[in-house]
């Protein structure tokens, strides 16, 4: 038994991965060769790489359509940045700063802000307009992995 090893799932391809936590070195992904982290940062979504970051992704991923200058999008913020730590290998968390990003602000239809989108295989599968509590979120986005 070694209570070190732990199966880690790959938060950009979605393969598990078995982890020895003893070798004080950056783990890294058999399949896609990506660094594997524990404690994943909100990915920053733009137009240039939405195709790959949300349409590509095998997890389902939820982004927080924000602005700088949106004052609810501020108390969304720091939710957004804990689920990315809870969620880490089960969903990918993205923000997407909408006044840098409007092709793809418009292509949702993102009307008010902050607006959280949960996109499975590409597509949106629910929304959330609006702040809401973590648990609210966390539970809208269990549903889909
Ligand atoms: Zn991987």
């Amino acid at each position: 038994m070694n209570d070190s090893t732990q199966i880690i799932t790959c938060g950009n391809c979605g393969a598990k991965n078995r982890v020895s936590f003893e070798a004080n070195k950056q783990a890294v992904c058999g399949k896609c060769k990506l660094p594997l982290t524990v404690s994943a940062a909100p990915v920053v979504i733009t137009d240039g790489n939405f195709a790959d970051e949300v349409g590509k992704s095998k997890l389902p991923v939820l982004v927080d359509f924000w602005a700088a200058w949106c004052g609810p999008c501020r108390v969304v913020a720091p939710i957004i940045e804990v689920l990315a730590k809870e969620m880490a290998g089960k969903a990918k968390i993205g923000k997407l700063d909408v006044d840098k990003n409007p092709a793809t602000s418009s292509l949702f239809r993102v009307q008010s802000i902050p607006t959280l989108i949960i996109f499975k295989d590409g597509k949106e599968v629910d929304r959330i307009v609006g702040a809401g509590s973590k648990e609210m979120m966390t539970q809208r986005l269990q549903r889909f992995i």
